[in-house]
C-alpha cells in the first residue's frame, strides 16, 4: 500500500468551501487523497507514509487543460502570424499529414514535459493523426489524458484535405474510433480516457457528427470538437448549411451533454441559450485566440456562457496556436481579457480563473467525481508551487489566489503529483531523460521541416 504524505504547505482545496489550509497536508494512499487537514493532525494518522516537504509552497491540485494538442508539438513557429485559412490548410493540415507515428510519439514526449512542468496533471485531446503514439507517451510520462482520434469526412474540392489525415466515411471513422478505444480506453491504470470526436465543424457530414454522438452516448464519454472558432469558420459553415455552428448543431438535434466545444469564440446571446440548454461544455482557449486573432476574448460570451450555467473550463489550445504551455498565464488572460474586454475591473475575479482552470475542467471532461479538488476520494493529482520565488514575494494572504493568476507562472511550479505519482520531483523528472527527449524532438523537426517544404521563411535576414 503506498502512501505519501505532502506536508507543511498552504493547501488551497478548492473543495465545495474553497478552504484554504495554512501549515496543511494531504494524505495520499494508493493514488487516491485519503485525508486533507492540519499537518499536526495527520502526521501520526500515517507514520510510515513517504513524506513530501512542502513547507513554503502552495499546494494546489493539477490544472485540467481541455483542450490540448499532443500532436502539434513539432509545429511549433510553424503558423505564426497566419490567417485562420493559411494556419489551416497552409500550415497545419499538411503538417498532420507529414508526420510519423514516431514523430507524434517523441513530440508526445516533450508535450508531456511541458504539460507536467505548467502544473497541468491532466488533458483533453481533440484529435491529430497516430493517438496510440499519444497515448505510449502519456503512459509513459505518467499524466492523464482524455485522448481521441480525429476524425473528419468533408473535404470540399476547393478546399480539400489532405488524403493521408482525412476519414473516408462516417462508417470508417466509427470503426478507427472503437479500435482506438477497445485499445487504450481505460490503460495505464485508467490515466487513459479515450472519447469520440469531430476535428471541426467545417469538415464533417451530418452522419459524422451523430455518429460521433451516439458512441459518445454509448461509451459514456464525450465528444471533442472545434465549434465557432473564428469569424472565418462561422462564414464557411453558414455557406455550406445556412446557419451558425451552434444553431446548425442545434438543427440537426444534436446539440447534448456530451459535447465538449473548443473555442466557442464567436457565439451570440441566443446561441448562449441554446448551449445551456442542452448542457454543452466549452473549452474557451484565450492564450490562443490572442495568437490567432479568434475573437474569445475581445467579442467572446464567457460572462454570459457562466451566467447561463454552462460549464467553461481553460485550454493552452496548442503549440502551433497559443504557443504556450502555461495555465498561469492562461489564467492571467482569462481573467485580464475579460476585464479589459468589458472594462470592467471587477466582473471576473481571480478566484473564477482558478476554478475554471480545475473544477470546471474536470466537469467538462465528466470526471468531477475523480478530478479537480484535493477532497477525500479524488485522484491525488497535486501541484506545489514555489511560494518563495521572487514572483510570489510578498505574498499577503488575502492575495495568494490573485498572486497565483496573477504574478505565478509555469516557472514556479517545483513538483508535482500525479495518481499518487512523484512525476516531477524539484524540478526534474526522475523517470525521464529529458536531455534525450528534447535532442530527438530537435531531430525529427528538422527532418521534418525539409520534407514539409512549407512556404515559410524568416521575414528578417539570417547571415
Ligand atoms: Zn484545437
Amino acid at each position: 500500500m503506498a502512501e505519501l504524505l505532502v506536508t507543511g504547505g498552504v493547501v488551497v482545496t478548492l473543495d465545495a468551501r474553497r478552504r484554504i489550509i495554512r501549515d496543511g497536508a494531504v494524505a495520499i494512499r494508493d493514488g487516491r487523497i485519503v485525508a486533507v487537514g492540519k499537518a499536526t493532525a495527520l502526521a501520526p494518522q500515517f507514520p510510515t507514509a513517504e513524506r513530501i516537504e512542502a513547507a513554503d509552497h502552495i499546494v494546489l491540485p493539477g490544472f485540467i487543460d481541455t483542450h490540448q494538442h499532443a500532436t502539434q508539438m513539432l509545429a511549433k513557429g510553424l503558423a505564426d502570424d497566419c490567417t485562420f485559412w493559411q494556419w489551416c490548410y497552409e500550415r497545419i493540415f499538411p503538417y498532420d499529414a507529414a508526420l510519423s507515428e514516431e514523430d507524434v510519439y517523441w513530440g508526445a514526449l516533450l508535450h508531456g514535459l511541458e504539460l507536467v512542468r505548467s502544473g497541468i496533471t491532466c488533458f483533453a485531446d481533440p484529435g491529430g493523426p497516430h493517438p496510440e503514439a499519444v497515448a505510449r507517451a502519456v503512459a509513459e510520462v505518467g499524466h492523464r489524458a482524455v485522448l481521441s482520434l480525429h476524425t473528419w469526412d468533408r473535404s470540399p474540392a476547393d478546399r480539400p484535405l489532405p488524403e493521408a489525415v482525412r476519414s473516408p466515411s462516417p462508417a470508417a471513422a466509427l470503426a478507427a474510433t472503437r479500435r482506438f478505444m477497445d485499445a487504450w480506453d481505460g490503460q495505464a491504470g485508467g490515466r487513459i480516457r479515450v472519447s469520440a470526436a469531430v476535428r471541426t465543424l467545417t469538415n464533417a457530414s451530418p452522419e459524422l457528427l451523430r455518429a460521433m454522438l451516439a458512441l459518445a452516448r454509448e461509451r459514456d464519454t464525450i465528444v471533442q470538437l472545434h465549434a465557432a472558432v473564428s469569424d472565418s469558420h462561422n462564414q464557411w459553415v453558414q455557406a455550406e448549411t445556412g446557419r451558425t455552428p451552434i444553431r446548425y448543431l442545434a438543427s440537426l438535434d444534436a446539440l447534448s451533454d456530451r459535447w465538449l466545444l473548443a473555442h466557442c469564440a464567436r457565439i451570440d446571446d441566443e446561441e448562449v441559450q441554446l448551449l445551456a440548454r442542452a448542457g454543452a461544455k466549452v473549452a474557451h482557449c484565450p492564450g490562443s485566440s490572442l495568437h490567432s486573432a479568434y475573437g474569445a476574448v475581445a467579442q467572446g460570451k464567457i460572462p454570459e456562457l457562466l451566467a447561463a450555467g454552462v460549464t467553461v473550463a481553460l485550454g493552452c489550445d496548442a503549440v502551433a496556436s497559443n504557443n504556450r504551455i502555461d495555465m498561469f498565464q492562461e489564467m492571467f488572460l482569462l481573467a485580464g481579457g475579460q476585464k479589459d474586454a468589458r472594462r470592467d475591473g471587477v466582473i471576473f475575479p481571480a478566484e473564477q480563473a482558478l476554478e475554471m482552470a480545475t473544477r470546471a475542467g474536470a466537469s467538462a471532461l465528466l470526471a468531477a467525481d475523480q478530478l479537480g479538488s484535493l477532497e477525500v476520494g479524488k485522484r491525488a493529482d497535486l501541484v506545489l508551487v514555489d511560494a518563495r520565488a521572487p514572483a510570489l514575494t510578498p505574498l499577503y494572504d488575502f492575495a495568494l489566489v490573485p498572486g497565483l493568476v496573477y504574478c505565478a507562472s509555469k516557472h514556479d511550479v517545483a513538483t508535482v503529483i500525479i495518481d499518487g505519482r512523484v512525476v516531477l520531483r524539484d524540478r526534474r523528472f526522475p523517470h525521464l531523460d529529458e536531455a534525450r527527449i528534447l535532442a530527438e524532438v530537435r531531430a525529427r523537426a528538422q527532418a521534418l521541416i525539409e520534407r514539409l517544404a512549407l512556404p515559410v521563411a524568416s521575414r528578417w535576414p539570417w547571415e
